[in-house]
């Protein structure tokens, strides 16, 4: 069943749960995704960048999500993540995407702003919900990065949200995009979550939160991956952060980790197959155990 963001947001921020958005890129991330989402009974947001558009084509992702939502009961949302080409956000709007997000952090506040309510305008006439950043999320992820992380600042959130009328915010509060975020652990600025909820009283979104599971990590190096030291944000910290507010939470680092292991291994261990569809499975099949992991740790497991 297609929904929107603001309706799957809604339900969490009563609940106190979050959703999690699962970068997609083809039929197999797709189709793990959902499988997850049937297994634990959860409401799922299943999300683009601008970099999956470019690669999968807009009509193709639409038709995947919009055949998804048809064949499945579980209430998902279509979800643009990091706009940042105005005409991609228009493109995916006028496409059926049941949620865009608007990233205008890079440039001034003013302009922020105004870029963030012509999304508006352009969304809320078609019910499409919209989900807008400030402050900086730090490291880089497909075509979005920032070198410095800046933390959401609650007046100015306050004053952006209220000048927006955006639905959602995503806030800096010292999580990183990609695999490589940390040094060692991850240090969060939960009270500032707590000053930002409570001023602003909407869903909150958390960016740059993959785990980076050692078990995946450990697994693709076993078969060759040549992945260094990679470091995420803490199942703890997530928790926290969830207790705090946070209704969205993205994940897309820790699926391409699972395809790449469950790949990797496959293929280490099955030289002679080369049947796309058996040489996929198990790499989609890891993807399926990450995402329901990520569920039962947001909350949202049996809130379907
Ligand atoms: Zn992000």
């Amino acid at each position: 069943m297609l929904t929107t963001n603001k309706a799957l947001l809604a339900k969490a921020d009563k609940g106190k749960y979050a959703v999690g958005a699962f970068n997609v890129n083809n039929l197999e991330f797709i189709k793990a995704v959902i499988k997850a989402a049937e297994l634990e009974q959860s409401p799922v947001i299943v999300q683009t960048t601008e970099g999956a558009v470019k690669y999968a084509g807009i009509e193709y992702l639409v038709a995947l999500a919009k055949t998804a939502a048809k064949l499945t009961k579980i209430p998902m949302s279509l979800h643009l993540d990091h706009g940042r080409d105005l005409k991609v956000i228009k493109a995916a709007i006028d496409a059926g995407y049941t949620s865009v997000m608007i990233d205008a952090s890079h440039v001034p506040f003013e302009e922020n702003i105004k870029m963030t309510k012509q999304v508006v305008a352009w969304a809320h006439k078609k019910g499409v919900s919209v989900e807008a950043e400030l402050g900086t999320i730090g490291g880089s992820e497909d075509l979005v990065s920032a070198k410095q992380i800046i933390l959401t600042d609650v007046a100015t959130a306050v004053k952006f949200v209220k000048a927006t009328k955006c639905d959602a915010l995503a806030v800096a509060i010292g999580t990183s995009h990609g695999a490589y975020k940390f040094s060692g652990a991850s240090k969060l600025d939960l009270k500032r979550l707590d000053e930002l909820k409570k001023a602003l009283k909407m869903p909150l979104v958390l960016h740059g939160a993959s785990g980076i599971p050692k078990n995946i990590v450990d697994m693709a190096k076993q078969y060759g991956a040549q992945l260094g030291d990679p470091h995420g944000v803490s199942d703890e910290d997530v928790k926290a952060a969830v207790k705090l507010g946070i209704n969205k939470v993205n994940i897309d680092s820790d699926l391409r980790l699972a395809f790449d292991a469950g790949l990797r291994k496959e293929l280490a261990m099955e030289p002679k197959e080369f049947d796309p569809r058996k040489i996929l499975q198990p790499a989609a099949d890891l993807i399926t155990e990450v995402v329901r992991a990520k569920m039962q740790l947001l909350g949202s497991s049996g809130k379907a």
